[in-house]
């Protein structure tokens, strides 16, 4: 029932419209498309319906063509046609194609009928009066693609093109490089080729390390072309491109699943209330036509907006000049001279009209119908949002706020894996133990490291996932090809996103990739091996003389002596009375025999003194150039021992790169392809020089492929003869633990690690705060503590009593040799000593015919009676004759002199005589 009353309603309504058409009269309008194309049909459909649904005085035809692109013939045929059919036509609306296009202008432009264009059209294309182009005129068109790509702030990008047609509207995008000329500003031209194969190419624009491209092709092809460049391996994070297609909104990305940043632009805006209205308007004429269809706004396209645009603009002129005249369209035949009368006033009306509504932003045309204000819509595709706006007039508009970017950044780098490239070498990335056999380590957990925690705590705060990819080395250039290895390499082929390790920032580095702000800071330092115990010489009190001069002082010692000797048996002044009382004795005699001799000699030299002293001039004359020369003998030995032991505690020859520089018995070295060998090898202050000629040209190589290799060969390399040129982060790692080594010298240079990431990488910025609010929470610190200090296995010098001894003091070994001089010496006195008693002992036995054991007895119990100090010269005889074994020794000179008296007959003992 319901349906039957709303059939009897259309019928009623359609009754009365077509009364009330046929009182008006009519126009037609000429619509003429390439092909069946229902989307720009819409809006001139749509216009016309709601327009002769109010018109009171005009009722609107459409009469629609679809033509054949290359045939000329059949397109001017057509047109001649419909304006010669029924009452004529009052003005042709497109077609899109170039050429079918101006055969029709110039058609138009005979008949003087309005021809409404809604394509682009080259520069120094034909002009007519009568035509209106509703697309943007050439030269300002390409003005604003410059200037959008401009405000991407790229400094290099490939420019891949479809059509020479495509090239031209991007004439101004290329004259850029005029622009910027002298920076590193590069643009590549690429054409696609017939397709439908564009991987070689992509894998060309890889070859070449190119990340950003600005792609003008087909709308069609646009999304095979980006799952081509997918394949590839060109749709990462990093990748740039610029889609120059006004249609590329129409497409779905996410087929691609990327976070690629790709842009695209638009000539109006999508989101706009008007537009959308218009597309429910557009909706609403198609049911009421029969189609009931969705319209999604997504998928309008450039040239329909711009049709509902130009129709709506004619149906204003229409009717603002209707006001004021009556318009009436004639029939005009092809093979005749005539012209439409009206077609002039309506096309120079429509110029200078303002619309009452656009779409496509302000509308302005010049004298010859070209479109001299439009705005163009930079927008980035993968979230819709339009980041820049450019007008002829207004310019640049930038609409995308910081937070925004950073924002999108984020959220990019959240749909991410991040590719963080490493390098293995303690205490940055290590191979973790398995905490129990058999345990399998994938993925992140097989590393641990202090770049691991660093690169652990920037996800935490930018809240991404991560891998690592470890690389065998930092990165350096070819120097025949330029071409980067290692970490940097991953880097410039965008194969990661990260590059994270003990990784200097260089200006060299720096100009093919990016680096973040210094996580931590450095310098070039030289780690030696310590002066080695053993080399401690225990006779170092011997050094401050040599061999020679040791050997000339002891036969100097012995001549003298001699001389000395004979001298003073020759000088009559040493030979005295033997009783100083008796002024005139029968004989003197001379107490300088050799024993005495030497003994003064000996005394002297050794600054002792002596209790006898020559007399004679002769002999005092000698003695005195002795003494002469034992002073400065020994006052020489004691200023060398005191500098020679001294040197010995002090450190080796070299205290700095200045001293290893100015000698070649140390060798020193650095990693192989490392900041630090580069800073040598590119030094232009003449002690590095040195060293750097002195490091290349010196066999077997010096150079190490890691830190580790470099301090095992210090370690090993006998004598401290090897010395590595290493940075002061990675010495003070090591010398924690190896005992053996030390950091010599001040730093050379002063330098960072940062964290490297491809070139214009958009999450630097958010890199870089993550690291500043590490440092700035104390993080970093922790970190270095963690990996420097508590996670070290061996046992830290400082604990182990490894470290530093007390270097002012001598130590034993420095000053062993004077004490085993002297323990040599006094038990070679001791053995002397009891020589001297047991032979003492013997001719005591036999001059008192005692037995020897009984002398041995009496005088041992004499000696071990420490109380007695007086001895006698003979044994105490008691009154029976025998000897008495009392505690007192017998004198062995004694014996033989008491002997004597006893021959004489005077019995007297030493005591009595006493
Ligand atoms: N950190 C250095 C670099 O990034 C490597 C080690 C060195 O050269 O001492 O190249």
């Amino acid at each position: 029932m319901k349906i039957v009353i709303q059939n009897v309603f259309m019928v009623l309504f359609f009754a009365t419209y077509n009364y009330l058409c046929l009182a008006k009269d009519s126009i037609t309008i000429g619509a003429l498309f390439d092909e069946e194309d229902s989307q720009m049909e819409m809006p001139l459909r749509s216009l016309v319906y709601t327009k002769n649904l109010v018109d009171q005085k005009l009722f609107y035809k459409i009469n629609m063509q679809t033509l054949l692109k290359t045939d000329s013939y059949s397109c001017s045929k057509i047109v001649c046609n419909i304006s010669q059919t029924d009452s004529g036509i009052a003005a042709i609306f497109g077609p899109q194609s170039e050429g079918a296009s101006s055969i029709i202008q110039s058609l138009c432009s005979n008949f003087e009928i309005p021809h409404i264009q809604t394509n682009w059209k080259a520069k120094n294309s034909p002009k007519s009066e009568t035509a209106l182009n509703f697309f943007p005129e050439a030269d300002l068109y390409a003005m604003g693609l410059a200037e959008i790509v401009k405000s991407l702030q790229w400094d290099s990008f490939i420019v891949i093109y479809e059509t020479e047609e495509g090239l031209s509207r991007l004439q101004e995008v290329l004259k850029l490089q005029d622009y910027l000329k002298g920076s590193k500003f590069k643009i590549t031209l690429k054409k696609m080729g017939l397709g439908p194969d564009y991987r070689p190419l992509f894998k060309e624009i890889q070859d070449s390390s190119a990340f950003r491209m600005i792609l003008d092709c087909h709308v069609d092809k646009i999304l095979d072309v980006l799952k081509q460049a997918k394949e590839i391996g060109m749709l990462e994070l990093f990748h740039n491109f610029f889609l120059t297609s006004l249609d590329a909104h129409t497409l779905d990305y996410s087929t691609l699943d990327t976070n690629a940043n790709i842009t695209s632009i638009r000539l109006f805006d999508l989101n706009n209330v008007e537009f959308k209205r218009a597309v429910r308007n557009w909706e609403l004429s198609q049911y009421h036509l029969g189609n009931r269809i969705k319209i999604d706004p997504q998928e309008i396209r450039t040239e329909t907006v711009l049709m509902h645009d130009a129709v709506l603009l004619f149906l204003d002129t229409l009717n603002t000049l209707q006001l004021t005249q009556t318009i009436e369209t004639t029939p005009i035949s092809c093979d005749s001279t005539e012209k439409w009368s009206g077609g002039f006033a309506i096309s120079n009306f429509m110029k200078i009209k303002q619309p009452t509504m656009t779409l496509s932003g302000p509308l302005k045309f010049d004298d010859f119908g070209r479109r001299t204000d439009f705005r163009i819509h930079c927008v980035e595709v993968l979230v819709n949002k339009t980041i820049a706006t450019w007008t002829p007039s207004a310019r640049l508009n930038m609409s995308k706020s910081a937070e925004e970017d950073a924002q999108t950044i984020i959220e990019n780098l959240q749909k991410t894996t991040v590719i963080v490239a490493s390098r293995l070498g303690k205490p940055y990335l290590n191979e973790r133990k398995r905490s129990y056999e058999g345990e399998i380590l994938t993925g992140n957990a097989r590393y641990e490291g202090y770049a691991m925690d660093l690169i652990n705590g920037i996800a935490e705060i930018l809240n991404f996932t991560y891998e690592f990819k470890v690389v065998k080395d930092y990165g350096k250039p070819d120097p025949i090809t330029g071409k980067w290895n290692g970490l940097v390499r991953e880097l410039i082929d965008r194969k990661a996103h990260l590059a994270i390790c003990d990784l200097t920032i260089t200006h060299q580095r720096r100009e093919v990739v990016d680096f973040s702000m210094p996580f931590m800071t450095l310098g070039i330092g030289i780690l030696h091996k310590k002066p080695d115990a053993k080399e401690v010489n225990m006779f170092a009190f011997l050094d401050p003389f040599s061999l020679p001069v040791w050997f000339y002082t002891a036969t100097l010692y012995l001549i003298v002596s001699l001389l000395l000797f004979f001298v003073s048996r020759m000088t009559p002044g040493d030979w005295e009375s033997p009783h100083p009382c008796d002024q005139n004795p029968e004989e003197l005699e001379n107490i300088w025999d050799f024993k005495n001799s030497c003994w003064l000699t000996m005394g002297s030299i050794m600054t002792q003194g002596c209790d006898i002293l020559p007399k004679g001039i002769s002999s005092r004359m000698s003695v005195s150039m002795w003494w002469f020369f034992s002073l400065i003998m020994t006052s020489s030995y004691t200023a060398n021992l005191a500098a020679f032991l001294t040197m010995q505690k002090m450190e080796p020859a070299i205290d700095g790169a200045e001293a290893l520089s100015k000698q070649n018995k140390i060798k020193y070295g650095t990693v192989e392809g490392g900041s630090t060998q580069a800073f040598f090898r590119d030094s232009n202050y003449s002690t590095y020089q040195r060293m750097w000629l002195s490091m290349s040209t010196t066999k077997p190589s010096v150079f190490e492929n890691n830190n580790d290799e470099g301090v095992d060969r210090v370690i090993s390399t006998r004598k401290g003869l090897y010395a590595f040129l290493m940075e002061s982060s990675q010495i003070e790692y090591f010398v924690q633990t190896k005992c053996e080594l030390k950091s010599v010298g001040n730093w050379l240079d002063s330098k960072g690690y940062g964290i490297a990431m491809p070139m214009n990488s958009p999450y630097r910025g958010e890199i870089n705060k993550a690291v500043l609010k590490m440092s700035e929470d104390g993080k970093l610190i922790d970190l270095k503590t963690k990996w420097w200090k508590t996670k070290r296995e061996e046992p830290s010098c400082d604990d182990s009593g490894g470290g530093e001894d007390d270097s002012s003091k001598l130590a034993l070994a420095n000053v062993g040799g004077v004490f085993l001089v002297l323990g040599l010496g006094i038990s070679f006195a001791s053995i002397l000593s009891i020589i001297e008693f047991l032979w003492n002992v013997r001719c005591i036995s036999i001059e008192e015919h005692m037995t020897y054991s009984d002398a041995l007895k009496m005088e041992l119990k004499f000696v071990c009676n420490v109380w007695i100090t007086k001895k006698r010269t003979r044994p105490e005889t008691s009154d029976d004759g025998s000897t008495k074994e009392d505690s007192k020794s017998i004198l062995q000179n004694g014996v033989t002199l008491v002997n004597e008296n006893n021959k004489n007959g005077s019995n007297e003992n030493i005591d009595d005589k006493e």
